[in-house]
């Protein structure tokens, strides 16, 4: 129901939480984020209030430059520990989250099944960081596997990636809001402007089809035609 991600603040994990606390109004019925540091992407996921996923956090003292959060709003399974988001594949290489229904993922899961992917989840999104996974296991650099990935999904989604081994953010969105919010090296992705408006009111509106690839070093963005488009930045005011 929610997105958040950032890269380039020195402190994900903080921004994160804001972010999701700030997205609450939305409704929501788990949350959970992940952050990628030196030593690899840790998540921490739960059904529940914000606040019980910050008990897990205090406990757990994740720190991390890059990271993504999700509040969800179960449509494809209920609310559990394993259904909340980010999402994984077996190795864990890539975090994804997602709002939005995939279509077409039982089709997705059986043909992923059939070649030997196995799911924790009962959700729909639960497919993408599969065929992402599944591309790079064929040699696609994560980038290419993300747009692979998209091309085979029907349905409304906006979509965060975190990928080992990358400083960096792929995202999308078809028929679901997603917003990019930069100031001074720090970039924010997010379902909706208020996520991040404490820490950025700088605003771009991506399109549908746009992949954005974000890390400390800049935004570039692609058009559903795969030609670097660049998006508007209005600045928002506050209230
Ligand atoms: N369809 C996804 C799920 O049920 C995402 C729901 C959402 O947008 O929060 O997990």
């Amino acid at each position: 129901c929610g997105i958040i991600a950032c890269v380039g603040t020195n402190d994900a994990v903080d921004r994160l939480i804001t972010g999701l606390e700030n997205l609450e109004y939305r409704g929501y019925d788990s949350a959970g984020i992940a952050v990628k540091n030196g030593h690899g992407v840790s998540i921490y996921k739960q059904s529940g209030q914000i606040s019980d996923l910050k008990n897990t956090i205090v406990q757990n003292l994740p720190d991390g430059e890059i990271g993504i959060g999700h509040t969800r709003w179960s449509t494809h399974g209920p609310p559990t520990d394993e259904n909340a988001h980010p999402h994984t594949a077996e190795s864990e290489r890539v975090a994804v989250v997602h709002n939005g229904i995939i279509e077409n993922y039982e089709e997705l899961k059986s043909d992923l099944r059939a070649r030997g992917h196995e799911f924790e989840s009962d959700t729909d999104t639960e497919v993408i960081p599969h065929l992402i996974e599944g591309y790079m296991d064929e040699g696609a650099d994560a980038r290419e596997a993300f747009e692979r990935t998209i091309d085979s999904l029907e349905g409304s989604y906006a979509t965060v990636a975190l990928v080992e081994g990358h400083e960096k953010l792929l995202a999308t969105r078809q028929d679901s809001p997603l917003v990019l919010g930069q100031q001074n090296g720090e970039y924010y992705l997010a379902s909706d402007v208020p996520a991040f408006l404490e820490f950025t009111n700088q605003v771009s509106y991506l399109e549908d089809g746009d992949v954005a690839e974000v890390s400390a070093e800049g935004a570039t963005i692609t058009d559903a035609n795969g030609e670097e488009v660049s998006r508007d930045i209005e600045t928002v005011e506050w209230d």
